[in-house]
């Protein structure tokens, strides 16, 4: 692999830096107080293109190529401060305008993958339940299929965009009897449809500019074409989404990484105690030099999972080990840029504790750090 980027490549860089810090930096300490999301940031994100990375052009994307967009998601999460705008952006492409793109039929694309592009659409994901989390597969969510509808009942919550989305890929049990893999089904749900009911917004420690909700579907139904891929692909689909989720959120969070490096590093060059600039106490080095190394094992395993991608490939095992090193990296980094600020570090007024907050979530959605870990284990035969 050839580890130099083109110069269109580093030019998409830097504008997307560039723009990120000029239009979406805007009250973030605020509207993270308050959970306020940023309307005019989304919005201000369609009109730059950044809602459509890897949607071909024909449905009103960029259509770049996933190594291309890993660059891109990383400058989006250095330039951005509003990390609950960056992940509701990263959920809308990777956790639902992907699968509608690898698995929806030509009449599906066409529908919703534009508007999703424009951003007058934003998209999530309704997978977890109140009584299964970890174990997603053992819902409870049931759609029966009612002459031209599938009727959903049941619960879902922890979702990310609930109480914003507008188009959601909704998992649910089309079968008691049939295995796993033939069980479930997923359905491209608008949020117009009777019977489908946000019962709950919830309040969180971190990403808070990210609205989060749960929903209730109440013989809600859902028409036969809005069926995703066919009967029974439910668990192939979710496999599939999981890969992109688990590589490409992360590519945002090497990029928050850098940030809080560099704005680490000027701080520890800056500060004097004792007549000396902090930076210059080995203890104080150490972190800096450790939080480069973890941003540099970091690159190294998106990037592959881009070029994976890229040529066409699977990137199951790369997906759960960059997921879990960034997840792991990122709370490890955001704690050192603390200590480094010392007591700054913990004030709201200067951001980094919320750089805290906001990184946690991480090692918890797409799957928690000890799923990683058993993942992992197993496709070591383990
Ligand atoms: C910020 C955020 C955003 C989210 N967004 C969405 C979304 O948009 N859509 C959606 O559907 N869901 C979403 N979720 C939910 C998320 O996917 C679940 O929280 C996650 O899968 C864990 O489920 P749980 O919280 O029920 O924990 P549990 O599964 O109950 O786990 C509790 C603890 O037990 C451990 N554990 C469980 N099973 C095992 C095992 N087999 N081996 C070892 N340890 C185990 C877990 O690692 C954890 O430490 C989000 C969660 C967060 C925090």
């Amino acid at each position: 692999m050839d580890f130099a980027w083109t110069r269109q490549q580093l030019i998409l860089k830097d504008s997307i830096i560039a723009f990120a810090r000029e239009q979406l930096n805007d009250r973030v300490t605020e509207r993270d107080r308050s959970g306020e999301f940023s309307r005019e940031g989304w919005r201000r994100s369609a009109d730059f293109g950044l809602l459509g990375l890897t949607i071909p052009v024909e449905y009103g994307g960029q259509g770049y190529d996933p190594l291309t967009a890993m660059l891109a998601l990383e400058a989006l999460g250095y330039g951005c401060t509003d990390n609950g705008l960056v992940f509701v952006i990263n959920n809308h492409l990777w956790s639902c305008a992907i699968s509608i793109l690898d698995f929806g039929s030509e009449a599906q694309k066409q529908r919703f993958l534009p508007p999703m592009c424009r951003g007058e659409l934003i998209g999530g994901q309704v997978l977890t339940e109140p009584e299964s989390g970890s174990a997603a597969f053992t819902m409870q969510t049931s759609a029966v299929r009612d002459g031209d509808a599938y009727v959903l009942n049941g619960t879902k919550t922890f979702l990310t965009s609930a109480p914003i989305g507008d188009v959601f890929i909704v998992y649910a049990r089309t079968s008691e009897s049939r295995a796993v893999q033939e069980g479930f089904s997923a359905f491209i749900v608008t949020r117009d449809l009777p019977g489908l009911e946000m019962t709950k917004a919830w309040d969180k420690s971190g990403l808070r500019t990210a609205p989060m909700g749960q929903l209730t579907f109440t013989n809600c139904r859902v028409p036969v074409d809005c069926l995703l891929g066919a009967e029974g692909m439910g668990h192939g689909i979710f496999q599939s989404t999981i890969e992109w989720e688990r590589g490409f959120f992360f590519a945002s969070q090497v990029g928050v990484m850098e940030r809080l490096l560099d704005q680490s590093v000027e701080y520890a060059q800056q500060r004097q105690q004792g007549g000396k600039p902090i930076g210059s106490f080995q203890s104080i080095s150490n972190k800096l030099v450790d939080m480069k190394l973890r941003i540099e094992l970091a690159k190294l395993l998106v990037y592959k999972i881009g070029w994976l991608k890229r040529e066409g490939r699977m990137a199951f095992l790369e997906a759960s080990l960059a997921k879990l090193f960034i997840s792991e990296s990122h709370v490890q980094t955001s704690l050192d840029a603390i200590q480094i600020h010392g007591a700054r570090g913990y004030m709201t007024e200067y951001g980094i504790e919320r750089e805290l907050r906001d990184a946690v979530a991480g090692t918890l959605y797409a799957g928690t750090s000890e799923i990683q870990r058993e993942v992992i284990a197993s496709l070591l035969g383990l």
